[in-house]
C-alpha cells in the first residue's frame, strides 16, 4: 500500500507494510526513529524500531537514502507532527546509500538538485512539483474530453519548417561528415531517410487545423522542441505544449475558452494539490525572507492561484496597450530598455509593467500588427484605431511569466492566404495540403499554444523553467 493511502487509515494495530526510500533516521540505542517516503505524497510515516526489535546489523543500513519495506503495526502516535507511526517488527533493506548520497537531509540549493537531476525528484520540493504537473497535465485531458474535443497526435518529425515559430532541430540519418552531395555540392537530401529535409516539430497547429476542420474540436498535447539559443528561466529546447484548436470560433470565443481552460487547470490543482502546494507556498515565504520588502510578492502563492481563477483577465488590444505603455512612468522616465512604439514585437519589460504593475492580474492582448505575426492569422478588415494593418491573435500574459498563450483566428481566406504566404516567401508548395483546406470547405476556425511549463511555473511559483520538467534540455544540456 502506497503511504498516501495508508495515512488515511485509522490506526488500530493493524499490520502494514510501508515501502519507500529513508529521508532521515535518529535515535539512541533503545529507540530509533526512521522517516520513509515514497512520493505518493509529501507527508513521511515514521518507524518506530523500539529496543533490540530489529537486529543492529540492518538497522545500520537503513541510512537516508536507503529503499526499504517495514513490516510492522499501525499505531496512533502520541509524538508531535504526525497521527499514526508503524511499530516495526521486521525491516527488509533493498538498496543501501552511504554517505556520499548526494540528498543528505539538509537544505540543498535548485542548482545544485538540477546537477543532480537523477536523484533530485526524492526531495520534498520536486516530489511536490512533478505531483502537480501530473495533476495539471491530467486536468488538461479532464477539460478538453468534458468540452468535446478530441486529443490528436501530430507529428514529431515534420518537413514543414513553415510556422516560423522558431529554429528547428534537423532529423537526418546522414552520418556527418558523409552525407551525399548534389552535382552542385549541396546536401543530398533526396537520399536522406524521408527522402527530403526535416526536423523536429515547433508546434502541432498546422496539422491540427486540418484536424480540427473534420473534428472539430481537437487538442494536442505534445513534445515541441525550438533551437532557443536564448538562455532565459522560461525557455526549453524540449517542451510540452496543448493546442486546441476548434472550428467555427473566432477570436473572442478563443479568448473565453483560453480563460476557463487556464482558470479550470489552476482550480483542479488547487482542488487536488493542497499539500504541495502549501509545502511550495511556504517554501517561497522562506526564500522572499532574503529579499527586500519591495521586491516581495503582494499574494502569497495560493492567494495568487486563487486571485486568477476568481477575476476576469483584462482584454485588450495591443494598439491601447502600447498606448498605456507609453504613457507608462518608465517610458516618460526612459526606463525600458526597449523603446515602446506601434509596430514593436512586445519585450517581457513590457508584458511584465503591464501585467505586474499597470493591471496587476492577467491580460489578454488582441489585434497585433500584421507584420510580428504569424502568416496564417487572419488578417482584420478595419483598423480600429490603429496605425497599420493588423491580424487576429491573441496573447495572454501572466505575471512572473510574460507570454503563457499565443494564439488567433486563422486566416480562412485562400487568397488572402496565399498572398501572405508569398509575402512572408514561404514556398507554397511546401504547405500545399494546409492551403487546400482553405479551397475545400474552409470555415472560420482559432487556436491557441499553451506552454505547458509556462503553467507548471506559474502554479508551483518556481521561477526557473529548468525545474518544473523532469530532465530540462537546453543550450550546452541534454544530461540524463
Ligand atoms: P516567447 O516570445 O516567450 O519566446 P513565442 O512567441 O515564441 O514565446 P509561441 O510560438 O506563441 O511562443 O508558442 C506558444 C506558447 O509556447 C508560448 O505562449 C509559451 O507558453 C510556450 N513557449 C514558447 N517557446 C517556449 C520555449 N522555448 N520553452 C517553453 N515554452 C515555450
Ligand atoms: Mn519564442
Amino acid at each position: 500500500m502506497q503511504i498516501k493511502e495508508i495515512l488515511k487509515l485509522t490506526p488500530e494495530g493493524q499490520s502494514i507494510v510501508v515501502k519507500g526510500w529513508v529521508k532521515t533516521k535518529r535515535g539512541q540505542s533503545n529507540i530509533v526513529f526512521i522517516n520513509i517516503n515514497d512520493g505518493s505524497t509529501l507527508k513521511n510515516i515514521q518507524a518506530v524500531v523500539e529496543n533490540g526489535k530489529i537486529s543492529e546489523d540492518i538497522l545500520k543500513l537503513a541510512t537516508t537514502g536507503s529503499a526499504i519495506a517495514v513490516t510492522g503495526k499501525l499505531v496512533a502516535s502520541a509524538g508531535a507532527g504526525q497521527t499514526m507511526e508503524v511499530l516495526a517488527e521486521t525491516i527488509e533493506v533493498y538498496g543501501t546509500a552511504d554517505e556520499s548520497y548526494p540528498i543528505q537531509p539538509k537544505k540543498h540549493s535548485l542548482e545544485f538538485l538540477r546537477e543532480k537531476a537523477h536523484l533530485r525528484f526524492r526531495t520534498n520540493v520536486f516530489g511536490a512539483v512533478f505531483r502537480i504537473r501530473h495533476a495539471l497535465a491530467y486536468a488538461v485531458h479532464k477539460f478538453y474530453n468534458e468540452q468535446g474535443f478530441f486529443y490528436l497526435h501530430t507529428p514529431i518529425i515534420t518537413a514543414s519548417d513553415a510556422e516560423g515559430a522558431g529554429e528547428m532541430f534537423r532529423v537526418s540519418t546522414f552520418e556527418p561528415n558523409k552525407a551525399p552531395l548534389t552535382p552542385e555540392g549541396n546536401i543530398d537530401f533526396s537520399q536522406d531517410f524521408f527522402g527530403r529535409e526535416t526536423a523536429l516539430t515547433v508546434s502541432g497547429q498546422l496539422e491540427g487545423e486540418l484536424g480540427a476542420l473534420a473534428l472539430s474540436r481537437i487538442y494536442t498535447f505534445g513534445p515541441t522542441f525550438r533551437a532557443e539559443n536564448s538562455n532565459t528561466s522560461r525557455h526549453l529546447a524540449e517542451f510540452w505544449m496543448i493546442e486546441p484548436e476548434v472550428a467555427f470560433f473566432e477570436l473572442e470565443d478563443n479568448m473565453n475558452l483560453a480563460e476557463s481552460f487556464v482558470k479550470y487547470v489552476i482550480s483542479y490543482a488547487l482542488e487536488n494539490c493542497k499539500e504541495d502546494l502549501e509545502f511550495l507556498e511556504n517554501r517561497l515565504l522562506e526564500e522572499e525572507k532574503q529579499k527586500p520588502q519591495n521586491e516581495r510578492s503582494e499574494l502569497k502563492l495560493i492567494e495568487k492561484l486563487k486571485f486568477v481563477v476568481e477575476n476576469d483577465f483584462e482584454r485588450l488590444t495591443y494598439t491601447e496597450a502600447i498606448d498605456i505603455l507609453l504613457k507608462s512612468k518608465p517610458a516618460q522616465k526612459k526606463q525600458f530598455q526597449y523603446e515602446v512604439a506601434w509596430g514593436i514585437d512586445l519585450q517581457s519589460e513590457h508584458e511584465r509593467y503591464l501585467v505586474e504593475k499597470h493591471f496587476k492580474k492577467p491580460v489578454i492582448l488582441t489585434n497585433y500588427p500584421k507584420e510580428i505575426k504569424a502568416f496564417y492569422m487572419k488578417q482584420d478588415d478595419e483598423l480600429n484605431g490603429a496605425p497599420g494593418a493588423t491580424v487576429r491573435a491573441m496573447d495572454v500574459l501572466f505575471p512572473g511569466i510574460g507570454e503563457i498563450i499565443g494564439g488567433s483566428q486563422r486566416e480562412d481566406n485562400y487568397e488572402k492566404l496565399m498572398a501572405r504566404v508569398k509575402e512572408v516567401g514561404i514556398d507554397p508548395e511546401n504547405i500545399w495540403w494546409y492551403l487546400e483546406t482553405r479551397k475545400f470547405g474552409s470555415a472560420p476556425h482559432s487556436g491557441f499554444g499553451l506552454g505547458f511549463e509556462r503553467l507548471v511555473l506559474f502554479v508551483t511559483g518556481m521561477t526557473n523553467i529548468r525545474d518544473v520538467i523532469p530532465f530540462p534540455r537546453t543550450p550546452k544540456n541534454a544530461e540524463f
